[in-house]
């Protein structure tokens, strides 16, 4: 089936395409270079060569040494070994139990976090944020214990777009030799991720969020960080992932990596002003809106926003039907009206919680389909609200 061209993918966050370039760079290693990197023989070597090429190339926009970077199977893994993995080894090393995170991650950092608590006795302290979304490095530096295990702060937030002083918080755990973990998983599409300059012990990576393919990420592990597998087994990763790998999306991974960095200013330049329009148009027709997140301290690409008394589901397939692929937050879509749990740590209430709405935008979005959209936006909302 061919992508329907009628219809406007407006969900970028959710997931993006495989990038052409990505897709060539990735087509060699599934049949004609197939050899398991673990292998001795040439076509093991071919095999490891590729991944080592690729582990250097995130290594260069991480600016780490290649050997600090685990590939995994997606970005849920990378928060997952990060928050398991450095709080179990620091648990185990110096007996430490707290985990300080910031209440706004995704699920893959919170669950994680919760589950700890569950199963394994830690105890989960969430940061306060402000009405914004974001933490405040005094405010982490007011709650480090000597028993702080790790505190986990996202650089970008998937749902609202807000962007975090990585800097700063990583300075500060730095300070108290605290490990400091953050998902990049979002940001690294259009942000920096020099994890010298951000102070980062640990950064998660998912490649389909920036032109690479599903089912593989990384996680950059800095020099001396206590943390144990997740996965264990074989002895690839460093002993940190076990599993042969998937040498095909490792090399997409790299490319799509690679095409970040190197296309960042052109990316964003075509990006932000379309933001900002939508922004602007949706605040100035669509009566009782609201943005979530910050107004300029956000993705480039990324709007989002709350309408009061409006079915957010409703809204998203009457948008569905106008042709409009958009999303209430988070990718994952349950069946429960209960309002998203960023958006009630932010001290939205029900009425405008439910009505949430985000729109993300991508390098193939045009000027003519933000337009589309908006021409059409404030009709569909007054509808939906004349549902209830
Ligand atoms: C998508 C996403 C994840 C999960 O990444 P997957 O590769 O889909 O597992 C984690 N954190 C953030 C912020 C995300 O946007």
């Amino acid at each position: 089936m061919n992508p329907p061209t009628d219809k406007i993918y407006l969900d970028f966050a959710a997931t993006t395409p495989v990038d052409e370039r990505v897709l060539q760079a990735m087509l060699p290693y599934f049949s004609r270079i197939f050899g398991n990197s673990s292998s001795v023989h040439a076509y093991g070597q071919q095999a490891e060569a590729a991944l080592e090429n690729a582990r250097q190339t995130l290594a260069e926009g991480l600016n780490c040494s290649p050997g600090k970077v685990i590939f995994t199977s997606c970005g849920s893994e990378s928060d997952n070994l990060a928050l398991r993995g450095a709080a179990l080894a620091r648990r185990a090393r110096n007996s430490a139990d707290h985990l300080l995170i910031s209440p706004v991650e995704h699920h893959a950092v919170l669950r994680t976090a919760q589950q700890m608590a569950r199963l394994h006795g830690f105890e989960v302290e969430y940061l306060p944020v402000d009405e914004t979304g974001r933490v405040s490095p005094q405010d982490v530096a007011d709650r480090l214990r000597p028993t702080t295990a790790i505190v986990s702060v996202m650089y970008g937030n998937n749902e609202i777009g807000t962007i975090n002083p990585i800097r700063e918080i990583g300075a500060v755990c730095r300070e108290r030799g605290v490990i400091f973990h953050t998902d990049a998983v979002q940001a690294a599409a259009y942000l920096p991720v020099d994890v010298e300059e951000l102070n980062i012990d640990l950064l998660a990576l998912g490649a389909h969020k920036f032109y690479g393919p599903k089912g593989v990420g990384a996680l950059y592990v800095r020099n001396g960080t206590p943390i144990l597998p997740v996965l264990t087994g074989g002895s690839q990763e460093s002993g940190l992932r076990a599993g042969t790998h998937n040498i095909p999306y490792i090399v997409g991974m790299a490319e799509a990596f690679h095409l970040a960095q190197v296309e960042r200013d052109q990316r964003i330049a075509h990006l932000q002003p379309l933001r900002d329009r939508i922004i602007a148009r949706v605040l100035e027709e669509i009566p009782e809106a609201q943005l979530t997140g910050h107004l300029s301290l956000r993705l480039p690409n990324h709007a989002s926003f709350v309408f009061r008394n409006v079915d957010g589901n409703a809204l998203l397939m009457m948008l569905d039907l106008e042709g409009f692929a958009c999303s209430s937050g988070s990718a994952c879509k349950t069946g429960d009206p209960e309002p998203s749990e960023v958006l009630t740590s932010l001290g939205f209430s029900r009425e405008w919680a439910l009505g949430s709405l985000r729109v993300t935008l991508g390098t193939s979005t045009t000027v003519e389909q933000v337009e589309a959209f908006l021409d059409r936006m404030p009709a569909m909302v007054e509808r939906v609200r004349a549902f209830r």
